[in-house]
């Protein structure tokens, strides 16, 4: 029988742990589909990986694992990845904003041959103002920058072992989980979902951290920033082109002393060009920096009884 992993990345979410496992051994056992939970504690301060262990010991197919900081949430997916072993694995939210309902049906487009199944958001849910403002910005920036639709995709999807290989054999440190699955490619199917409430808790994504996220996948995904310097560069060409015409008519009619205002102007334009164009480059660059440094995406620092095996560091096993 075809095994489903579901991985759930957790950051202090004690209060979600328990239920969560619960509604989802509920709906898997009762749809008869063989499963096993994989809870990934994201370095949280609270208990929510003794809730996890508490889990696991009540019930042998939830297994997890923590991390000894926090590594965000990338980290804890393919942290997940790497410690399941199913069939399909499906990637989720373990605050049930991503509604369980669809998993069977996910799961029977798996068994219909899809390879991917992409959760698309009908709705966002209701969130606040600021939030919609802040989100709405990002998944804009992304959409352009990638050119795949951001705004409706999510991090909700069920991928194939195929696929869960071709991305774990990924050496680079800095992923992006969501456009990823479309970058590789292979048959892809959807499901439409509507995010919910979410259960308990609040969200772990402030403006900043949104900002940072929009831009480290940005630049993960894209080189058109450092096209935007080329850009800035001929724009500041073409003016210059006019100035030296202005410039050498003035001189030749004699009348070249004035033209203070045009200097402060040229050196305040140029300069703001320089400085961002260096902004950007400097930005890749140290992103360049971070993957050849070749650190791990993260560092376990404990696992439930029932994990095989040395997990710690894992991600280099494949490398
Ligand atoms: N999460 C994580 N590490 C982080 C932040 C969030 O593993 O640093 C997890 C979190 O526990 C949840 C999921 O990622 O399962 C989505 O986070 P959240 O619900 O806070 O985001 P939102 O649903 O508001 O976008
Ligand atoms: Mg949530």
């Amino acid at each position: 029988m075809a095994l489903l992993s579901i991985v759930l990345p957790a950051y202090n979410e004690e209060q979600n742990i328990a239920n969560t496992s619960a509604v989802l051994s509920r709906l898997l056992e009762d749809n008869e589909i063989d499963y096993e939970l994989i809870f990934i504690s994201d370095g949280s301060g609270d208990g929510t990986f003794s809730e996890i262990r508490k889990a696991s010991q009540a019930n042998p197919r939830i297994r997890g694992a923590e991390f000894s900081r926090n590594f965000g949430k990338e980290a804890g997916i393919f942290a997940g990845l790497e410690l399941s072993n199913g069939d399909a694995v499906i990637v989720m939210d373990c605050d049930l904003q991503h509604p369980p309902d669809v998993i069977p049906l996910m799961w029977k487009k798996w068994k219909d041959g899809a390879e991917v199944v992409e959760g698309i958001k009908s709705s966002r849910g209701r969130e606040s103002l600021g939030y919609k403002l802040s989100a709405g910005l990002f998944y804009r920036i992304m959409s352009r920058l990638i050119k795949m639709d951001m705004n409706a995709s999510s991090d909700f999807k069920l991928l194939d072992r195929k696929v869960v290989n071709v991305l774990l054999q990924l050496p680079e440190r800095n992923t992006f989980f969501r456009a990823l699955s479309f970058w590789a490619g292979f048959r892809t199917e959807t499901v439409q979902y509507e995010v919910q409430e979410r259960q308990f808790g609040e969200s772990k994504w402030s403006f900043w951290s949104l900002m940072r996220y929009a831009i480290t996948n940005a630049t993960s995904f894209s080189t058109l920033p450092l096209q935007i310097v080329t850009v800035m560069g001929i724009i500041s060409i073409l003016f210059s082109v006019a100035l030296a015409v202005q410039t050498l008519v003035k001189y030749l009619m004699g009348t070249a002393v004035e033209g203070f205002t045009t200097v402060i102007l040229l050196i305040l334009i140029i300069g703001g060009f320089l400085m961002l164009s260096l902004g950007i480059i400097g930005h890749y660059i140290a992103r360049i920096y971070e993957e050849v440094k070749g650190r791990p995406k993260y560092i376990i620092r404990q696992v439930t009884d029932n994990v095989q095996g040395n997990v710690e560091g894992a991600w280099r096993k494949r490398n």
